[in-house]
Formats: C-alpha cells, sequence, structure tokens
C-alpha cells in the first residue's frame, strides 16, 4: 500500500501538527481558494473554486469541527466536511455533520417569523415581522420585571449552542427562569458524579487508557460519539481492551471485547461487586484513596467509636462491601461470576490508566440510576485514576469556559417551578413536571421561551404538555425559537425562524479528550459577505428569508425590554467599545477572545491576526497545556495569595474563606482539591445524610422499578428500553435532513426470539405494547441483540403532523388524527405515513420510506426520581400481537392515569421545610442559572 505523504501545518495552537491520511484535506493557506473538480460534471474536468470557512457542527453537543464550502460562482455552500484543525473531531465528523446542507437547503424550513392567526394548535398561522413579535414579548416580560413576577419569564432549552450566553441574559433581567432538557437526558448521572467530585460530568482519557469500561451506547449514537469514539479506537489500536456494559448489542457493544448484557437497573450491583474485589484483592491504589477520600469525614460521623485510622476505613469498606459479592452481582445481573471477576482484575491492573464513562443509558432509565454514576466513579477512585494520563477527569478540568465582559449580579429570586420543595437535591430543574405544577396552580408564565426544544415528543406524556400549551391562563404568550417545525410549535402563539449550525455565531467548548478547547460556531455567508467587503450589521441580512441568529435576538430583545436604560439591563448588552451603543455580535466574541483566552493573542500575533481574525480563520483553538494544565488539578498549590484571609479547619484540613471551602491540606500542603464540602473525593456525602437520605450516604444499590421482582413474564410484562439513540438522527433537529431519514425510517420494537415465539410474532409482525397510562401499535423486530425479558424501541422516530403540508418536515413526519376525549384520554392515529411530496428540491418526490417510526413516549408517564429528579424512562409493559383494529402507529394515552403516576412518584419524595438553616437547598450543589445565595433561602 502507498504510503501517504504526511503533511505538516501549524496547527492553531501554534504547534507543528501533523495530518496523517487526509491528503484530501485543503491546507488552511489555500481556503480562499481552493479547487475541486465537479463530481457531477464526471467524465469531463470541470474546475469549481471554493472558499472554505470554519464552523462548528450543531446537530449534538459533541461541537465538531466543519468546513463550509462556499462556491465562489454562486455564493451558496455547496458541502460542509470536517475541519482537521478542529482539536476534538479532527477533522473527522458523523454522518450528522456533513447533512448540514440538508438543513440549510430544507424546502420544509421556516423562512419568516410566523403568529398564530386561530386558537392555539388549530394551524392558523400568519406572516408577522419582528418588530411586531419583539415589541410583544418586550413589553410582556417588562412587565413581569416591574411588577416582579420575575418567576413568570421562563426559556426552556434543549441543545444549549453555548455555554453561558443565557445565563448572562437571564442574570441581566433579573429572572430566574433557565429550564433545561436535562432531567429527561443527563441529570440522574451528573448527581452521582457531583456527589463525589462536585463536579458533574466525567472526561475519560480514552487514548492513552489501558481499560476502558463504558456503560452506555452513546459512543456510537449520540454523546461526543464521534470525538470520543475514534480515541477509544485509537486506545484499542494501542492495546486497550474495551467492555461495554448494555442490554442491547449497540454498534459501541459490537467493536467492544467484552459485551456486558446487564439486566437494566443492576449495573450498580456489578460495580459494587468490582469494587468488592478491588478491595479484597489489594487492587486499589492506596495511597490515592488515603490522601484523596473523605474517610477521616466518615469514620468519624458513621463509627465515632471505632479506631479512626486508614486502615480500618479499608476495614469497614471490606466490611461494607461484603454482600456484593460476584455471585449476588451475577443474579442480579445475568452475567457470570467469572466474566465480573476477570474485568474487576483488569480494571485493578490497569490503574491509574482505567478510563470509564456513562451517560443517559443506565442512569437515565431507571429509580436510583444516579447510583451507577457514582459506583463507576468509586471504581475511578479506588484505581487512582481520577485526572490522570489515560484515565477520567471531572469535565471541567478538559473544558474552557471564557468569561464575557460584564457579568451581571445574581438574581435574588427562587423559582419554585423550577426547583420545588419537594426536590432539594435535583441536579437539574424539575422540567418534565412542569404541566402537573402548572395544573396544581402553583404559578403561571407570563412568557415562555422554548428554543431547540420539544417537549410535546420529546418528553414523557406529551399530551399533557399539549393541555399545558393550550391553556391560556397557564402559559400566557409562547414564543418558539427553531430553526425547523416541531410539534411543540405547532402549539405556540409564535414561531421565530432561528438559524441552523452554519447561521448563528456561538462559543463552544466540549470535554472530548485530555484538553482544553473552543471552538466557534459562526455563520458561514456573513463571513463570506464581510470577507468581499459588504457590511453586515445582523446575520439575518445574510441568512436565508428572515431567519435570525439568538444572540442577536436576545441582545434586541433586551434593549427593548429596557430602552432608555432604566432598569439596568440595557448596559449588559451595549458594546465594550463603543460605550452607550447597542452592542455588535462580534464584538461580543472580539471582547473574549481578546482578553479570555489564554494563549490566543500570542497565537494570532504569531499569524499577523487579531484573536478575532485567527478565530474566524480557524474555527477552534487548542489552550496550549502550560496555561491550562488538565492532569491532577486537585493537586496544584495553593499560592499564599490563595490563602490570604483563610481559615484551616484542624480536624478535617478544610481552608475556608467566609465559611466557603477553598482548599484542603493533605499531608501538610495547601492544595486545591475538588469543589466538594470536603474538598475531597466525598466517598461520604454528609449531604444525602443532611437532606433526608441517611440510607445512601456512601455508595450502594437501590432497587430500580424496573427490578427483576417488578417484573412478572408469566404475565406477560416486559422492561421496555426506550432511551436508545440511533447513530445517525438526533431528536427533533434532524427531520430536516433527508440524507438522515434516508438511512433511518422506523423505530422497531426489538424482541429476543425467545420472547418472540411465545408471544407469537416474527419480525414485522405488529405488536401492541401497553404501559401503566397507554398503549402504542408498532412492528416487532426479531433479534438475538437484546436479552430475553426486555424489549427496545428508539425515541428517535415517530414525527407527526397535523395538516397535509404544514408542521413537522414531511421529510420525517407522518400525517396523524390526534383526538381528544372528555375524560383525558388521547387517540392519535396516522392518516397517512410518510409520503413523496413536491418541493424545490426534486429528491422529495423520490422518497421511498413510508411508515416513519411509531411516537412511543406520548405513552409514557413521568418517574422523577425522588432524589436527582431524573425522569426514569425505562417501563414495565405487557407485549400482545396487535388487536383486531389495531394500525401501525396508533395510540392511546389517558392523561388522568398519568397525573395518579406522577402524584406516586411525587409521594417518594421528602421535602426539608423545616430546617433550621431555612435553606432551599445546599448552598455548595450547581444550578445551570445559579441565583444569589440569599435566594438560597426561604
Ligand atoms: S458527532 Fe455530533 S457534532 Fe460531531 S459531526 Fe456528528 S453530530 Fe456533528
Amino acid at each position: 500500500m502507498t504510503e501517504i505523504p504526511l503533511q505538516q501545518h501549524i496547527a492553531p495552537s501554534g504547534e507543528q501538527m501533523t495530518v496523517r491520511d487526509l491528503a484530501s484535506c485543503p491546507p488552511p493557506e489555500r481556503w480562499q481558494d481552493w479547487m475541486e473538480y465537479d463530481a457531477r460534471a464526471w467524465p469531463r474536468k470541470v474546475e469549481r473554486r471554493y472558499e472554505l470557512i470554519p464552523t462548528i457542527c450543531f446537530n449534538c453537543e459533541a461541537a465538531c469541527g466543519l468546513l463550509a464550502y462556499v462556491d465562489k460562482e454562486s455564493g451558496s455552500i455547496k458541502k460542509f466536511e470536517g475541519n482537521p484543525y478542529h482539536p476534538g473531531s479532527r477533522g473527522r465528523n458523523c454522518a450528522k455533520g456533513p447533512a448540514t446542507i440538508n438543513q440549510v437547503n430544507d424546502p420544509e424550513r421556516i423562512l419568516y417569523p410566523l403568529k398564530r392567526a386561530g386558537k392555539r394548535g388549530e394551524g392558523k398561522w400568519e406572516r408577522t415581522t419582528w418588530d411586531e413579535a419583539l415589541d410583544t414579548f418586550a413589553s410582556t416580560i417588562r412587565a413581569a420585571i416591574v411588577e416582579d413576577r420575575r418567576d413568570e419569564v421562563m426559556y426552556h432549552v434543549g441543545r444549549p449552542g453555548h455555554d453561558g450566553y443565557m445565563e448572562r441574559v437571564l442574570g441581566a433581567w433579573g429572572v430566574d427562569g433557565h429550564n433545561s432538557h436535562t432531567n429527561v437526558c443527563s441529570s440522574s448521572a451528573r448527581f452521582g458524579y457531583q456527589l463525589w467530585s462536585g463536579i458533574d460530568r466525567p472526561s475519560p482519557d480514552h487514548a492513552n487508557a489501558r481499560f476502558i469500561l463504558l456503560i452506555s451506547s452513546h459512543l456510537e449514537t449520540g454523546h461526543y460519539f464521534n470525538p470520543q469514539a475514534q480515541r477509544i479506537i485509537e486506545g484499542k489500536m494501542k492495546g486497550a481492551k474495551l467492555a461495554v456494559m448494555d442490554p442491547r448489542l449497540s454498534n459501541t457493544a459490537s467493536m467492544a471485547d467484552y459485551w456486558l448484557p446487564t439486566w437494566p437497573g443492576s449495573e450498580t450491583a456489578v460495580l459494587l461487586a468490582m469494587v468488592h474485589i478491588l478491595l479484597a484483592e489489594q487492587l486499589y491504589n492506596l495511597d490515592f484513596v488515603r490522601r484523596w477520600v473523605n474517610w477521616q469525614e466518615y469514620l468519624a460521623a458513621e463509627h465515632r467509636d471505632e479506631t479512626q485510622t486508614f486502615e480500618h476505613f479499608i476495614e469497614v469498606l471490606l466490611d461494607l462491601y461484603a454482600p456484593y459479592t460476584p455471585a449476588f452481582a451475577a443474579k442480579e445481573s445475568g452475567l457470570s461470576e467469572e466474566v465480573i471477576i476477570d474485568i474487576a482484575r483488569q480494571i485493578g491492573h490497569a490503574g491509574t490508566a482505567f478510563a470509564a464513562h456513562t451517560w443517559r443509558a443506565a442512569t437515565a432509565g431507571n429509580l436510583g440510576g444516579w447510583q451507577v454514576s457514582r459506583a463507576l466513579w468509586f471504581l475511578s477512585v479506588l484505581t487512582g485514576s481520577v485526572g490522570t494520563p489515560g484515565g477520567t477527569a471531572p469535565n471541567a478540568w478538559n473544558k474552557f469556559v471564557p468569561a464575557p465582559f460584564l457579568k451581571p449580579k445574581p438574581s435574588e429570586i427562587w423559582n419554585e417551578l423550577l426547583f420545588p420543595p419537594e426536590y432539594p437535591l435535583a441536579n437539574y430543574e424539575m422540567s418534565i413536571l412542569l404541566p402537573y405544577f402548572l395544573r396544581e396552580g402553583r404559578g403561571k408564565l407570563a412568557a415562555y421561551f422554548t428554543r431547540v426544544y420539544n417537549p410535546v415528543w420529546t418528553n414523557p406524556d406529551g399530551t399533557s404538555w399539549i393541555e399545558m400549551l393550550t391553556n391560556e391562563q397557564q402559559v400566557e404568550l409562547h414564543a418558539a425559537l427553531t430553526p425547523v417545525w416541531s410539534e411543540t410549535a405547532w402549539y405556540a402563539d409564535y414561531v421565530l425562524p432561528m438559524g441552523v449550525g452554519s447561521e448563528r455565531h456561538d462559543l463552544m467548548s466540549q470535554e472530548t479528550h485530555a484538553a482544553r478547547w473552543i471552538g466557534f460556531r459562526q455563520p458561514v455567508l456573513r463571513v463570506y459577505a464581510e470577507r468581499r467587503g459588504q457590511p453586515v450589521h445582523y446575520t439575518y441580512e445574510t441568512n436565508p428569508g428572515e431567519v435570525w441568529e439568538e444572540d442577536e435576538f436576545w441582545i434586541e430583545l433586551s434593549w427593548r425590554i429596557d430602552p432608555d436604560g432604566s432598569l439596568g439591563i440595557r448596559r449588559y448588552f451595549e458594546s465594550p467599545y463603543r460605550p452607550g451603543e447597542k452592542l455588535g455580535i462580534l464584538e461580543y466574541y472580539r471582547w473574549i477572545f481578546e482578553n479570555s483566552v489564554p494563549g490566543l493573542p500570542e497565537a494570532a500575533a504569531r499569524e499577523n491576526l487579531t484573536p478575532l481574525e485567527f478565530m474566524q480563520k480557524y474555527g477552534a483553538f487548542e489552550i496550549p497545556q502550560e496555561q491550562a494544565p488538565v492532569f491532577r488539578l486537585h493537586e496544584r498549590s495553593l499560592s499564599p495569595t490563595d490563602l490570604q484571609d483563610t481559615q484551616i479547619d484542624e480536624q478535617s484540613g478544610v481552608i475556608r474563606r467566609n465559611g466557603s471551602a477553598v482548599g484542603v491540606l493533605i499531608d501538610g500542603k495547601a492544595c486545591e482539591g475538588f469543589p466538594t464540602p470536603s474538598r475531597k473525593l466525598e466517598f461520604y456525602s454528609a449531604t444525602l445524610k443532611e437532606w433526608g437520605w441517611p440510607e445512601y450516604s456512601a455508595p450502594s444499590t437501590i432497587d430500580s422499578h424496573v427490578h427483576p421482582s417488578a417484573i412478572h413474564p408469566e404475565q406477560g410484562e416486559y422492561l421496555l428500553i426506550p432511551t436508545f439513540r440511533l447513530p445517525t438522527l438526533i431528536h427533533t433537529r434532524s427531520g430536516n435532513s433527508k440524507w438522515l431519514y434516508e438511512i433511518s425510517n422506523a423505530n422497531p420494537v426489538w424482541i429476543h426470539p425467545v420472547d418472540a415465539a411465545r408471544i407469537g410474532v416474527d419480525t414485522g409482525d405488529m405488536v401492541r405494547v401497553t404501559t401503566d397510562i397507554g398503549h402504542y401499535v408498532n412492528r416487532a423486530w426479531v433479534t438475538e441483540g437484546i436479552r430475553p425479558g426486555i424489549v427496545a424501541c428508539s425515541h428517535h422516530l415517530g414525527r407527526w403532523r397535523l395538516e397535509t403540508s404544514e408542521g413537522t418536515d414531511r421529510w420525517a413526519s407522518a400525517l396523524v388524527e390526534l383526538k381528544r376525549a372528555e375524560n383525558g384520554a388521547w387517540r392519535m392515529r396516522h392518516r397517512e405515513g410518510v409520503r413523496p411530496f413536491e418541493s424545490a428540491d426534486p429528491d422529495s418526490s423520490r422518497i421511498f420510506w413510508r411508515e416513519g417510526g411509531v411516537h412511543q413516549n406520548l405513552t409514557f408517564p413521568v418517574h422523577p426520581d425522588p432524589i436527582s429528579g431524573m425522569h426514569c424512562w425505562h417501563q414495565k409493559v405487557t407485549v400482545e400481537p396487535a388487536r383486531e383494529g389495531d394500525r401501525y402507529g396508533d395510540v392511546f394515552v389517558d392523561t388522568n392515569k398519568a397525573y395518579e403516576v406522577y402524584r406516586q412518584w411525587l409521594s417518594m419524595t421528602r421535602p426539608q421545610l423545616d430546617r433550621t438553616d431555612g435553606l432551599r437547598r445546599p448552598l455548595w450543589m450547581i444550578r445551570p442559572y445559579r441565583p444569589a445565595a440569599s435566594a438560597f433561602k426561604r
């Protein structure tokens, strides 16, 4: 085989960079004028000249780099490929990255602001102006602020495009109104990580690991899938072994050395059995555990009358985890004892090069799922692989969020619609309970924004969301800020079209590997126009139709809320370069790049560029490690300046300033530690004990609501896994990507051959799946890729619309009839599936897929975990052959029953209303938008 020559380039960090196997990747010195032959003209050689402009993919959270190829003849974007100068993705993308071009050219996209012309949900729309929409919202929000109804303004986000931007906007307005999708996604996994380290996400260094354990399929199906997946393969090529715990044979599991198809909910038992083995066989990192685990606090609190030594702590641990034998874990999970022991030993031998990751999956499916991430991190702690090369770091060590100019003071308001008293420890907002809270009269919304968020389709019990959104007493004014039609936008008052990934600015940084970088999402055609000397004041001037970008929308809205500056809001949206004048969006980023990113001004200067020009040219920058080290940051010494005005607690060694822990003494050295109350890794959580859950103060198992004891196969009951993604789709946002739907257009029910035989169905036969509040009808897919007793159905399909040619994109949606009966019952029936349609894109008449999937989430009641607040997705269901009259796509649901299930789960909480300190929530716990400390008190 011919060796492809190395190409030497200068990387954005200024380092020498080697690009191998990317011979077709244009070097940056030719990005302004790149020639390719027109593939469609083949065999003729017709030259096409392009300008290449970097931006960032917006089709999942990973924030991979893209290069837009702008055709110099037409001035339009021809295609997107990977940006090799992006440190996370290194030129490689999944299918969803290049499919951005479908989203740009989608003939179904919304090009102008729309206002409803009939009742909510009636489907009558008229075109309006941005001025009218902005003024309507500005006057409503201004009134709520002036009248001190600051908990009536809510911004509800599905996919934030930019860390910190909206928190700054809401802070400037002085409202506690940030709501997110996180408690249908990751709040449970986050909670387990946060308990240990005060930071709620993991960042594995897969490329340098010796053993990798994943409890999810996310590497191939969504979460950081591409940047982490390429590094897992790198690790494997260097000899690492990979184990994947997943009841379903995902693509990730198929690449593993060990597929561990555990019974869902038993993962904690398996991990604690591995803990047991590491302890019993002394495969743990004694020095790390002695120095960095809060064992003294644990012994003092729980074993007060016993010897207070580390050796005794280990004895106590051996006792505590003695019941978690491999035999116990094997019985719970269905794995063999031998494989549990084998993997535990390999983890122990990997030591500080043990990388581990879980996201969604088991943590998101089960009651007590947060104990899965907590038990997994326990293995990282025992092996001493926290923040090491080849280990797993807290994500904040591998992510960089630069500060903007002029940060608003946090608001003094606490919004109980977001953090209600029943869930003082909820890791994120109790987003899924909003319809029930409004139904119970706990509040109302004067102005509600949904942004890249589609709760009617994505959340459990979507029809309760329809009931809420159509109730004008509960939600007075609702705008859907969205690049694409959605089931939720249909019930809004305003649909305001926002740009897709290549039509907006954002600053992104993710924990893709052991480094810190920022990526600059930029509107490609604006950059193209500006480079040609065309003045552009607002991004919408170069976007199609009247499509705006969110950043500019919030600046404009804030000026209209406070036109004369008297509310103190406007000043946060004034230019740092032109005092008193409106902030231009490029000025916002220019200030950050000039002032908040270590090493960027110097790297730019080396190329005779300003920091902004540098970011516009390369689209990403990796902060040099000497300015942003990434390993063992807990060991960093506190300087004499850091120690000024601090006190040291003699017993615990915790160093405090004004009552807040800022460091800890370790073997006599003042270290930074972790952002926990003890500044150590908290095996023992005094927080859980003090806040009503003493039985969980140390990692342990919690029986899931779908524990085998709760499922009765003899009664036809199964466990339904509804959480898994498809590698090619991404929730609502891919409905406008024809290439992606061409690949994935059905979500059949996975069922094992043994179960299929028992039920009497074969692949393609219709089955009825019945939950606690309704049922749906779908096709079966008989496969050995799922454990017996378990069925699975991806949540990525089943999009629908109510009108023939309006609503959710026709590439993706079925035309349905949705009827509401008097007694809370709703019925959905497909009128017709996906069909070819006429449009400016000839491909729309070539659609060959027909059914389009089934919307299963409508039939799920909410299951909020009483501690983390996470919706526990897994369902106990019955599965039977479809009954007479059942049709593909049928959905039946009873929202009154859904409300009953919500009340049952609510009754499992332990509100802490009579605390003497009056706190609503531990002060040390994070919130996405954090109000002032005073707001934490009742
Ligand atoms: S992994 Fe995510 S960010 Fe990267 S190309 Fe795919 S969808 Fe885009």
